[in-house]
């Protein structure tokens, strides 16, 4: 079986020095692809080095809503450099609403400025949405999508809108933190998604499972719990479970989701 990791932050400082041996780690535990989400213009020369160390990485470059503040006058021609300097996607870009103290002023415009980018060059883009579902929904409906869909990165939204955003273009990722028992209605959620619109991700190092199906513990040099990204398969068995389906018949899914929505070959 092979595993595909729809998003994770390989480049996060938290994870200095250490990204070769994670990778190795993963490859051993049947991780094929892993799409590393940059998140702002400081953090997108770490993506693009490991996508060129490591050939199981698939960079993307964006600005995350949080991440904004630290934006250069330059910031969008730097994102063009960036897309034009290896195969990637574009993200994680996004709306926030639930960040406390994060201001809300500015974030649609470098989103929908991104979400151009990525539909001019037809490519994936990953997207963040916190506590802003409708008028995400509301946006993505008046502007040009990429032609080869979006992705939805842990996706927490109402149930009733799966069907909108799928007709959109929308594919839907999962992450281990739904496993959480406490997480039932984004797991029941997932039910509901059209299976050829099924993503998994870790989200490391963020979003940890329950403390009981961690396989792969690790921690930063203060001993604060680290997701390693080797949890993929874990993430997998839980999602499959949730659709009362077996693990091989999800992941022979999810492989084929990844590699249309991500353009990438096996
Ligand atoms: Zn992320």
């Amino acid at each position: 079986m092979k595993f595909y990791d729809a998003h994770n932050h390989l480049q996060d400082e938290r994870f200095a020095g250490r990204p070769a041996e994670l990778v190795a780690e993963c490859a051993q535990a049947g991780v094929a692809r892993m799409v590393v989400n940059g998140a702002c213009e400081g953090d997108w020369p770490e993506v693009l080095a490991l996508a060129k160390a490591h050939p199981l990485v698939l960079p993307s470059f964006g600005y995350h809503p949080w991440y904004l503040g630290e934006r250069t006058p330059e910031w969008r021609q730097n994102l063009e450099k960036f897309l034009d300097a290896v195969p990637s996607a574009v993200g994680e870009i996004g709306l926030d609403r639930w960040k406390p103290g994060l201001p809300y002023a500015g974030q649609e415009e470098v989103f929908l400025a991104q979400l151009a980018v990525a539909a001019e060059r037809n490519l994936p883009v990953s997207i963040h949405c916190l506590q802003t579902w409708g008028r995400l929904e509301e946006l993505l409906r008046g502007q040009a999508r990429p032609a080869g869909g979006f992705v939805l990165h842990s996706f927490g939204g109402p149930v009733e809108m799966i069907p909108g955003l799928a007709r959109l273009g929308a594919y839907f990722s999962f992450p281990g933190y739904f496993l959480h028992a406490r997480k039932e209605r984004q797991r029941a959620a997932f039910r509901q998604v059209p299976a050829d619109r099924l993503l998994v991700e870790t989200d490391a190092p963020d979003q940890p499972l329950p403390p009981e199906l961690i396989r792969f513990p690790l921690a930063d040099a203060a001993g604060k719990p680290l997701n390693h990204p080797a949890n993929l398969g874990t993430v997998y068995e839980g999602l499959a479970a949730v659709r009362g389906e077996s693990v091989e018949a999800l992941a022979a899914r999810v492989e084929e989701n990844f590699l249309r929505v991500f353009r990438v070959t096996a």
